[in-house]
């Protein structure tokens, strides 16, 4: 048997991740990998973490990338945050939120869920309300960005429901982050947690993470052990945050932290606010595209995020059969309906790199043709 060298085709990524990496963010995972306790690499790892804290825009301390994809971070927020018998209210407009419930119920917590219609953003009324009827709750949690159905909620005003009511909030930024408007500070986020791979254009594998000192209080104060050696933050800050003494916890992903540190250069030298409206722009020229040609979108104006278009299949059209050929004749991907919305959308992703004209262009024609 002789196996060769893969060789992937060179793809236009228009899904719900990964979007397309730049040739800059390659090349510079191309690079010498050098020792993960490296005096250059661990220079290299503090303007990861002053880069991420501008991303995010927090001076949280404990700011940071898990070494592996988003799952992973929000894994980490939920096993650091909950303890056996905390109650925890999840409000649920898509698929993440549901993985959020599993999350909680794995690290022996009780998920109260506020469910909202998928499509839709997370009403806040309904948070107040499950407030009001669980004082005993200790936790809040929301997906900012629902990528299953390109919903963006008010996390603003979310974060200051749960916190009027003595409660921290764990918020999923997966594909907010970079692409959206998103203020950890000002927003006063307890725990926050992110993906590589989506607004940030770099590799699948990382997953930024960001805690309020109130969030590290309450882990530093945990009665029982984080049930995850791996995400026990207690360790993982010995690594990222031990001044001066970086002691080995594990091997971090050398090559993949050069790609990230590579995309954060390249989000500070756009401007981030600058990126947000890049992100919002090219969705309205992808939005007038589409309807054009008669297709509709789930998610009602004001909810609408910019970088994940979810819009109905046209009757008729079968959605594998599009998805297909647009791969295989145009070599772009785009994403298929999650759960309950399988077979019946489409999740056209405009994220970081991938938010330009030319992949609108491609989009549409490439549409135009298969359809
Ligand atoms: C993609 C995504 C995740 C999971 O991230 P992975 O990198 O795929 O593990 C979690 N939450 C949301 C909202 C996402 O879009």
């Amino acid at each position: 048997m002789s196996i060769s060298s893969f060789n992937p085709p060179r793809r236009t990524l228009m899904g719900p991740g990964p979007s397309d990496v730049s040739q800059r963010v390659l090349d510079a995972m191309a690079r010498p990998t050098v020792g993960h306790l490296d005096p250059t690499f661990i220079g290299m790892m503090d303007e990861v973490k002053s880069l991420l804290q501008y991303v995010f825009q927090t001076t949280n301390e404990l700011t940071f990338a898990v070494s592996a994809p988003g799952s992973a971070g929000m894994e980490c927020c939920f096993a650091n945050l909950v303890e056996p018998g905390d109650k925890v209210i999840v409000c649920q407009n898509g698929v993440f939120g549901g993985r959020m419930k599993e999350n909680v119920e794995r690290c022996g917590g009780t998920a109260v869920m506020v469910q909202d219609d998928w499509g839709c953003a997370v009403d806040p009324e309904k948070l107040e309300q499950a407030l009001q009827q669980h004082p005993d709750a200790v936790l809040v949690a929301f997906v900012h960005a629902e990528t299953s159905t390109g919903a963006q909620s008010d996390a603003k005003t979310l974060v200051e429901l749960a916190h009027k009511h003595g409660c921290l909030a764990i918020v999923d930024a997966v594909t907010s982050l970079a692409g959206t408007p998103l203020k950890v500070d000002e927003w006063q986020i307890d725990a926050i947690y992110s993906g590589s791979q989506k607004c940030l254009s770099a590799s699948p594998g990382l997953s930024p993470v960001s805690f309020s000192p109130r969030a590290a209080e309450k882990i530093s104060n945990r009665q029982s052990k984080v049930q995850s050696w791996f995400l026990d933050l207690n360790l993982v800050m010995g690594y990222w945050g031990g001044e001066g003494k970086r002691a080995y916890h594990h091997t971090a992903p050398v090559n993949c932290l050069y790609g990230l540190h590579e995309s954060l250069v390249i989000v500070q030298e756009e401007g981030l606010e600058n990126a947000w409206a890049r992100h919002q722009q090219n969705h309205l020229i992808l939005r007038d595209g589409l309807e054009q040609m008669g297709i509709s979108f789930l998610v009602a104006e004001q909810d609408r995020l910019p970088q994940l278009n979810t819009v109905f299949i046209p009757d008729g059209v079968d959605d594998a059969a599009v998805r297909t050929r647009l791969l295989n004749d145009f070599n772009l991907e785009i994403g298929a309906g999650l759960g309950a919305l399988a077979g019946k959308v489409w999740r056209i992703g405009l994220m970081g790199h991938a938010s330009n004209q030319r992949n609108i262009d491609l989009c549409l024609s490439s549409l135009r043709a298969v359809i």
